[in-house]
C-alpha cells in the first residue's frame, strides 16, 4: 500500500527497506531533490529500531528518536513509500537505466482506515502477534503495533474466518475483501539496498530450551516487555506471570559459533544485554541481574563507561560459556556453564533467561536480480567491493548497499554507513562515482 501516491513510475533511486539505514538514505537524497521511492515488505516503516526500549549508551528512549524519522520520511514530497510490498526481477539496460517489477500485496484494508481498532475489538480469531514476538496474541484484523506508519489495519487472510465482523463495524468503511496483489514496472536510475538483519532464531541451539521452557526468553522479546508502551509496561515471566528476581544474560547466542554457521561478532549483544540488564535494575530495583559473557566487546565511544556503570549498579559479570539449560518443576532454570576464569563446570539457578541473540544476513537481495546477482561476502552480506574508499559500493554499478545488510551494525554506524550510500548514490547520478 502506498503512503504517498506516485505521480509516475518514474524515479531516481529504488530504496529497498524501510529500517533506520533506508530511511536515512532515502531522506539525504530527497532533500537534495532526489525522487525517491522507498519499498518495505513489512506493514509498517521503521525496521527493528522502531521495536527498541531505549539505545545504547545513552538510554535515549528509541520510538523518541525513530519516530521522528518515520514520520519525515512519510511525509517527504519526494519519498513515494509502498509498504507490504516487495521488488523483483531488477534488471540494468544501461548506466542510469534499471528496471524492477514492483508486487503490492493486497492489505484487505483501505486507505480510508483510520486505526481506530474498532474492527480488533470485535475480531474473534486471536493468533500469535509477530510484532510483540510471540509473547501475546493478535487479532486476525489488526493495527500492526501502536506507532506503526502507516497506521492502518490489515487482515491475515490465512488465519480469517471471514466472518464478516469487521465488515460490519468499521466506520470507516475500509475493509475490502476483493482487494489483489498488484504488480508494476517501475524505472530507476539507481538502487540502495538496505533490507537490513536477521535475528538468530535459538531454537537453533536446542540445549538451550528455548521454545520448550517458556521463562527462556530471547532479548528481542525482553525489548519489547522494557518499552514503555502497550502491551507490556511490566517484565512478567511468560510462564506463571511472575516479577522475576534473578534474571541470567546468555550472551554470544548464535554468533561467535562455527558449530551453528556464524563464526563472526554480532557487535550489538553486549552492549544491548548491558543497557537491557541497566533497564531491568531500574524497573525491578530487587532483582539480581548476572551476564555470562565470553568476551565483553566495549569498543565505541561510551561502550566501556557504559559496561563499568553496569557493573557499578550491581550486574554480575562471569566469564563463562553456558553450555545447558535446564527446567525445575517451578519453572525456574538451571544455567550449567563452564566458568572460564575458574576452569570448572558450574551450574546457577535463575528465575528467567535471556538469550541474547545474534544478527545473520537478509540474503533476500540475492534473488532480486535478474540476468546478474549482488555478490555476497564470505558471511553472506552483500559483499563491499571498495571497502576503503567507496564502502557501499556492491559489484553492480549504480547499486549501492547501507547499514545491516553489509554486517553488523549498531544504529550509529547504519545511519553513517547510509550516509555513504546516499553519497555515493547522488555522485553516480552526476556522472561520477560509479
Ligand atoms: C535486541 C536488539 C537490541 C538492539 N539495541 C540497540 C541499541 O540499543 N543501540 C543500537 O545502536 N543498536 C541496537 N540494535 C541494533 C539495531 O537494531 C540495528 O543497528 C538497526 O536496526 C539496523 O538498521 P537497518 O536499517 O540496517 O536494518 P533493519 O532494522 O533490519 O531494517 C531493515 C528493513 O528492511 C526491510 N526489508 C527486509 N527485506 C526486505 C525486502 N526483501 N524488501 C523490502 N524490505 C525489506 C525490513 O522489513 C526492515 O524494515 C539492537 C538490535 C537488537 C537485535
Ligand atoms: S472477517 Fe476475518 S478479520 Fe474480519 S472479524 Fe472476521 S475473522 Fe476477523
Ligand atoms: S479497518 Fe475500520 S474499524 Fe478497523 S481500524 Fe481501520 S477504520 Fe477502524
Amino acid at each position: 500500500m502506498s503512503i504517498s501516491m506516485a505521480q509516475s513510475n518514474e524515479y531516481d533511486v529504488l530504496v529497498i527497506g524501510g529500517g533506520i539505514a533506508g530511511e536515512e538514505a532515502a531522506l539525504n537524497l530527497a532533500n537534495i531533490g532526489y525522487k525517491i521511492i522507498l519499498v518495505e515488505k513489512d506493514l509498517s516503516i521503521g525496521g527493528k529500531m522502531i521495536h527498541l526500549s531505549k539505545v545504547f549508551p545513552t538510554l535515549d528512549c528509541g520510538a523518541c528518536i525513530t519516530t521522528p524519522k518515520v514520520s519525515e520520511t512519510a511525509r517527504h514530497p519526494n519519498i513515494s513509500i509502498f509498504t507490504y510490498s516487495e521488488v523483483k526481477d531488477i534488471e540494468k539496460h544501461s548506466e542510469n537505466d534499471f528496471s524492477a517489477t514492483l508486487v503490492e500485496k493486497p492489505r484487505y484494508v483501505t486507505n480510508d482506515c483510520t486505526g481506530c481498532q474498532i474492527c480488533e475489538e470485535k475480531c474473534p480469531v486471536v493468533v500469535e502477534d509477530q510484532y510483540q514476538w510471540d509473547l501475546v496474541g493478535r487479532k486476525a484484523i489488526y493495527v500492526p503495533f501502536s506507532i506503526a506508519n502507516p497506521r492502518i489495519a490489515a487482515i491475515d487472510i490465512e488465519n480469517c474466518s471471514l466472518c464478516g465482523l469487521c465488515e460490519k463495524v468499521c466506520p470507516a468503511n475500509a475493509i475490502d475483501f476483493a482487494m489483489v496483489e498488484k504488480k508494476s514496472t517501475i524505472k530507476i536510475k539507481s538502487v540502495i539496498i538496505a533490507t537490513g538483519f536477521e535475528l538468530f532464531d535459538p531454537l537453533n541451539i536446542p540445549r538451550y530450551g528455548y521454545g520448550k521452557f517458556k521463562n527462556v526468553v530471547t532479548s528481542m522479546q525482553m525489548e519489547r516487555q522494557l518499552v514503555p508502551t502497550r502491551p507490556f509496561n511490566n517484565v512478567l515471566r511468560p510462564k506463571d506471570g511472575k516479577m522475576p528476581d534473578n534474571i541470567a544474560y546468555v550472551l554470544c547466542t548464535g554468533s561467535r559459533d562455527e558449530t551453528i554457521g556464524n563464526p563472526i561478532c554480532s557487535q550489538v549483544c553486549c552492549m544491548y544485554s548491558v543497557k537491557q540488564a541497566q533497564l531491568l535494575m531500574g524497573a525491578l530495583p530487587m532483582a539480581d541481574v548476572t551476564i555470562y559473557y565470553i568476551h565483553v566487546r566495549a569498543f565505541g565511544k561510551g561502550f566501556c563507561e557504559f559496561f563499568q556503570q553496569g557493573k557499578g549498579m550491581g550486574i554480575e559479570f562471569i566469564k563463562g560459556k553456558a553450555g545447558l539449560i535446564k527446567e525445575k518443576e517451578n519453572g525456574n532454570l538451571i544455567v550449567r556453564y563452564e566458568d572460564i576464569q575458574e576452569g570448572i563446570v558450574k551450574e546457577a539457578e535463575h528465575d528467567l533467561v535471556v538469550l541474547s541473540v545474534g544478527i545473520l544476513p537478509n540474503t533476500d537481495f540475492s534473488s532480486m536480480f535478474k540476468n546478474t546477482k549482488v555478490k555476497q561476502d564470505d558471511f553472506n552480506y552483500v559483499n563491499k567491493e571498495d571497502e576503503l574508499c567507496c564502502p557501499s559500493k556492491t559489484n553492480i554499478d549504480g547499486v549501492f548497499v547501507a547499514g545491516t545488510s553489509t554486517g553488523p551494525l549498531d544504529i550509529p554506524d547504519s545511519i553513517l554507513s547510509a550516509g555513504a550510500a546516499s553519497a555515493e548514490a547522488a555522485g553516480y547520478l552526476k556522472g561520477g562515482a560509479k
